[in-house]
Formats: structure tokens, sequence, C-alpha cells
């Protein structure tokens, strides 16, 4: 299967028969190709909207209507809807880099030569038809959303507009152009490593002929240290607000939402976008294998490259950065263990996540195999708990957006499973308070990878540990009131004692999986006494646990 985009405009489609739009799909873009190359004077006024997450330097509708009909009959319309804001409450942060991008990228746009319509819309389809109303175009090419209700809604656009659509595959996944297991049901499981192995295969990225340079395929092993406290972390490149992205925080901070709009220092625009990689590239590719997984209160973003944000929203491509990882192996200005780690987030873990989201479909987010059901304890909306690792993430990502990956799943969804949150709570909490937060990117990480309520169909195994592993990888034990040493007792860390009750609440199915039987064995430590003793003090715990009112 060539075209994920088209493919997986086909396979979601709530309101209409999977063939029949499958079929008009194809008819469209058919008829379109063969208009391509004879743009003539007469060529039919097209409109191209671009979505807010769509930034492209090389937009693949805009591209298609400019070959198709020449540049003079396009006219691009960006919405942004009021109501999509309003849905979830959102990260301002991440809403000024949204509105500031978008706005940013009609002004280049502009520079180009091109007509922009940018609107300020109640919905997208009232941004959209008032668009129609202002410019008659004959028709529309649209990008396939990376989401589902997206996508599902570009299927609407041809009956709400009355105009002929056309939607373009999505080209912000390389997935979309090599498919390593297509057609595999949802149910069958798919180890992510062999995903990623056939990618680098199939990509050629770190290999020599079939096999991986250096000849391992990961090196984990060298990529799990603790930070030395007296290492030196850099700081990320900041970028001062120009006048447009402070009228856009001026106009977010009067919106419904999380954290605020001072300080925002992200970049805007495809050009500070590269900068900020060339930055993590000078400055912190060479680190970032060996502290990959560490943790520490002195910062928030260690030798991680922080370029989500841009990825998420088109301003980078992952192309584009894995092959400058790959020439900063080669030209010896990163090692090979941070390289390949670097890869493997991109080409690996991104890929893979967004495969699961389509192959899964929306059936995902109701998932819930450990039938957890714990309402969210208030201190995620304030970071008010007495647990230092919880309270420092949690913060990070109510105030800024931002926390790594292994806070994200070592320390929140680590908590979440062995509390038992519930997995839409959870999902939402996420959504609501990164930067770098999506549906497609969301949905399968949070239920899928962190809370494993999928089963399993994403991580072969749920991502729990006790305190232990924190202390290790962190400085957070050190500040904190618990005994990171304890499993019970008054001072005991609530992650030990969660721990310990889960491995005993589940202990025969945790058995049966291969890649944690070896945790459970751990159990044989604990004699009857014990067992009782984390299981009271869990259940006291979890009771007192308040859930945030009204
Ligand atoms: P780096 O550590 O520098 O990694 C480089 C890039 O790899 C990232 O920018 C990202 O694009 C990609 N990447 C790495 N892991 C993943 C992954 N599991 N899924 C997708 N991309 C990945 N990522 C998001 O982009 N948006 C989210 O909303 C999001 N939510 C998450 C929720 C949970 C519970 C978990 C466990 C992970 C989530 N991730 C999400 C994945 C990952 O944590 C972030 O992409 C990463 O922390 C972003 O920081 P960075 O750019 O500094 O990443
Ligand atoms: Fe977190 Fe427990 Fe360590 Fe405190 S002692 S920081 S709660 S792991």
């Amino acid at each position: 299967m060539a075209d994920f985009g088209l493919r997986f405009a086909t396979d979601f489609s709530p309101s209409a028969g999977k063939q029949s739009q499958a079929f008009n799909l194809r008819v469209d873009a058919v008829c379109l190709s063969s208009t391509i190359g004879l743009v003539t004077a007469t060529s039919p006024l097209t409109s191209v909207w671009i979505l807010g997450d769509q930034l492209l330097a090389r937009q693949p509708a805009l591209e298609t209507a400019v070959a198709a009909y020449g540049r003079d009959a396009v006219r691009v319309v960006l919405v942004q809807s009021a109501a999509r804001v309003g849905k979830t409450a959102c990260q301002r942060q991440k809403l000024v880099l949204l509105f500031s991008a978008m706005r940013h990228y009609a002004r280049t746009l502009e520079a180009q030569g091109f007509v922009v319509d940018y609107r300020l819309a109640p919905t997208f389809s009232a941004g959209l038809q008032a668009h129609v109303t202002a410019y008659q175009p004959e028709c529309l090419l649209t990008m396939a959303a990376a989401n589902w209700h997206g996508r599902a809604f570009q299927h609407t656009l041809a009956d709400r507009l009355g105009l002929p659509v056309t939607i373009l595959p999505n080209t912000q996944f390389l997935v979309g152009r090599f498919d390593p297991y297509p057609d595999t049901p949802p149910a069958q499981p798919v180890v992510q490593e062999y995903f990623y192995r056939e990618m680098r295969r199939h990509f050629a990225v770190l290999m020599d002929g079939r096999q991986p340079l250096g000849g391992q395929w990961n090196y984990d092993k060298q990529n799990r240290q603790p930070l030395p406290a007296d290492l030196p972390l850099p700081d990320i490149p900041v970028y001062e607000p120009d006048e447009i992205t402070r009228s856009v925080m001026a106009e977010v901070a009067n919106m419904p939402g999380l954290g605020a709009v001072d300080g925002f220092a992200l970049a805007v625009t495809r050009a500070e976008a590269l900068a900020a990689f060339d930055d993590f590239l000078a400055h912190r590719l060479g680190a970032f294998g060996a502290y990959e997984d560490a943790m520490t209160t002195r910062q928030a973003t260690l030798f991680h490259s922080v370029l989500s944000p841009y990825l998420n929203i088109g301003l980078l491509e992952p192309l584009e950065l894995i092959e400058a990882a790959e020439r900063a192996y080669h030209d010896g200005r990163a090692p090979l263990n941070s390289v390949e780690g670097f890869v493997r987030q991109i080409l690996g873990w991104r890929e893979y996540i967004y495969w699961q989201y389509w192959r899964q479909g929306p059936a995902l987010l109701a998932m819930n195999a450990w039938v957890a059901d714990r309402p969210l304890p208030a201190f995620f909306w304030s970071g008010e708990t007495e647990m230092a690792c919880l309270r420092h993430v949690i913060r990070r990502a109510l105030d800024q957006g931002y926390t790594h990956h292994i806070e994200r799943l070592m320390v929140v969804c680590n908590f979440a499973v062995l509390a038992g949150l519930l997995p839409t709570a959870v999902n939402d909490w996420f959504l609501s308070c990164y930067v770098d937060a999506y549906e497609w990117v969301m949905v399968p990480n949070v239920i899928g990878m962190g809370l494993n309520a999928d089963g399993g169909r994403t991580a072969t195994k749920p991502y729990i540990a006790s305190a232990n592993y924190i202390h290790k990888m962190s400085d957070y034990c050190a500040g904190c009131r618990y005994n990171h040493k304890q499993r019970h007792g008054p001072d005991a860390c609530p992650f030990n004692f969660l721990y310990w009750d889960f491995l005993i609440e589940h202990e025969e199915r945790l058995r049966a999986n291969p890649r944690l039987g070896r945790n459970v064995l751990g159990l044989r430590h604990l004699d009857e006494a014990e067992r009782t003793a984390v299981t009271r003090q869990a259940q006291q715990f979890l009771a007192s646990l308040v859930a945030p009112t009204g």
C-alpha cells in the first residue's frame, strides 16, 4: 500500500459508506492529475485549505493546485476555529505557538505572491463557508488531516460547501510512503522494535547494506545513564516574540486554557525551527543518547531536542531531521549511540505511534484493559502533592507544557497505572497540558504505551516501576518527604506500596507476560505480613486521593 493518506482517508468514515468515499476520493485524485500541466488563462479559481498543523514548506495541496491551475488561480485559506479552542482546556503556550505559526506562515505565502484568506471563525465549517462565499472558488484542495475527526470532517466538505473537494495524501509521516506491515489487523501484536528495523532498512538509515551500522540495532545499554550532578546542562534557544506573536499572546491570554502566555519563547517560523534544530545538533545531540532517560530538578529539557512542537505542526519534517543527524554521525560530530537513539525516536517511535493510531482506530480511545476507574486526583491540576517527582513533572506540564518522554512515561503514567486512574481522564489531562499534544500522538502514547489500556497492542508490557527506578534515574528523591527505600510505613514512598499492591492484585496476569515475569518473582521476598501491609497502605492512600470538585 503506497499511499497512507489515501488509504487512511478511506479507513474511517463514520458518516458515509467506506466504499463510496474511497471511490469518490480516488476519482477526485484522478481528475485532478489529468489537469496537471494544462494551466490556461481560464483555469478555475481554486481554494486550498491549509490546516494549522500542516504548515509545511512543501505543502502538497498547495503545490498540486499551483501545478494544476497556476498560482494566479489559487487562493489559500487558513481557519482559526474558536470552537476548536473551547473544546478542551488547552495549554496557552500551545495556542500561541499554533496561531502565531499559522499567521507567520500566511505572511510567508503572501510574500510569495499568494492571496491568503486568514479567518477567525466560530467553527472550521463556518470559516470555510464564509471563505467560499467571499471568494467563489470552483473547487477546493486540502491535505488529509492527521486525526480521525479532522479527516472525517474533510469527507463532509464537498456536501457542506457544494464544491468538488480533493483530499491529498498526508506527507507528514514516512509510513505514508512505506508501511512495513500493511493490512495488519488491529489486535495482532506488532513489536515496535521490528517495525523500526523495517523502517531503517527501507529508508536506508544508519545501515551497512542490510545490516545496522556498527553491528547493533540499538544502544540502549549505553543510553540509560543517570545524570552526573556536576554535568552542565545546555539551555535551549529562546525566540523573542515579534509583533505578530505578541498580538497572539494578548488574544490567547483571554482565552480559556492552562498556563500563562508570559515567557513564550518558542520558534514560530520554519527558519526559527531549523535554527532550533541546528542548536540541538551542535549542543545536545552528542549527549542525547547517554542521558535520554535521566530526570532532574535542575532543568526540564536536558539533552532532548524539544522539536516535537515543530514536527507536529509541519514546520519541520521527519526525514530532514533523520538525515541531518545521520550526517552528524558520519562527520564525527556525534556518537552512534546518540544518533541511533534520536533516529529511533523519530523513525521508530513517532512513525509507529501514528501507524498504531490509524491501525487501531477510534476504538482505542475507549480501551481500559486494567479496568481502571479512579478519577484524576486534584493535584494533577495544581501540582500540590508531597511526592516530589510528580510535583516537579506536573508543575512543568501545567506551566510550560513540556516534560520529556521518561517523565511522561515513568512518572505520570507509571503513577496512573499503579493508582488505577481512568484512562480517558489521563488522556484528557495530557491533551490539555502539553505544547506538542495532538490526538494522533497522544491517544496511542497514553492509552497504549503509557497505560497499557489497549491490552498490549502498542507496548508489550505495562511500564510500571517502584521508587527504585525513579531514584536511580533522577535526583527527585533527595528532596522528597517520602523515603524511596521503604515499602510501607508512614514515610514509605507511594510508588513502592502501590507497585507491590499492583503486583499482588494482578500477579497471575503479570506472571504470564514474559517481559514482566521477572518483576513478579520479586513478590517472593514479601511474606504474608508484608503483603497485607502494602495492600492496606495502598488502599488507604488511594482512598485519600481527592478528585477535583466542580
Ligand atoms: P526527543 O526526546 O528529543 O525525541 C525526538 C523526537 O522523537 C520528538 O520530538 C518526537 O517527535 C519523537 N518521539 C519520540 N518518542 C515519541 C513517541 N513515543 N511518540 C511520538 N513521537 C515521539 N509526543 C508528542 O509529540 N506529542 C504528545 O502529545 C505526546 N504525548 C505523550 C504522552 C505520553 C504518555 C508519552 C509516554 C509520550 C508522549 N509523546 C508525545 C512522545 C514523547 O514523549 C515526546 O514526543 C517527546 O518527549 C517530545 O520531546 P522532545 O522533542 O524533546 O523529544
Ligand atoms: Fe517520587 Fe517516591 Fe522518590 Fe518521592 S521518594 S521523589 S514520591 S519516587
